[in-house]
């Protein structure tokens, strides 16, 4: 038997358990608190830049764009010349955060041409 850290009760631990630096968590509080620390990376990702990618705009224009974890452009750079128009220049471009408002407002004259994570 094991006492939770959490609620002082005896448990069993099984596969439902977590070990935390204060001490391990019977399942009910292990359930919460894999819930809590999955709410707090969700947090900690809405700035964070999870993609960057190449977008064509309307007029035939190619912009490198980064994209948080909502799904919003944080940083703009371009119009990007066809010859640096790879994967790999991606992260070298030097992206603009006040053009961002200008393509989140205009999202429907871009389209995807290609990306990655990072
Ligand atoms: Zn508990």
């Amino acid at each position: 038997m094991a006492k939770c850290a959490g609620c002082d009760r005896n448990f069993i631990f099984d596969e439902n358990c977590v070990e935390t630096g204060d001490g391990d968590l019977c399942p009910e509080c292990a359930a919460q608190y894999r819930a809590e620390a999955e709410e707090e990376i969700c947090y900690q990702r809405q700035d964070n830049i999870t993609e960057q990618q190449f977008w064509g705009y309307k007029n035939g224009d190619v912009y490198a764009v980064e994209i948080n974890y909502a799904g919003a452009v944080t940083g703009v750079c371009g119009p990007i010349h066809r010859s640096e128009q790879r994967i790999g220049s991606l992260p070298d471009f030097d992206y603009s955060t006040e053009d961002a408002d200008w393509v989140n407002e205009n999202v429907v004259d871009f389209q995807l041409i290609e990306g990655k994570m990072i």
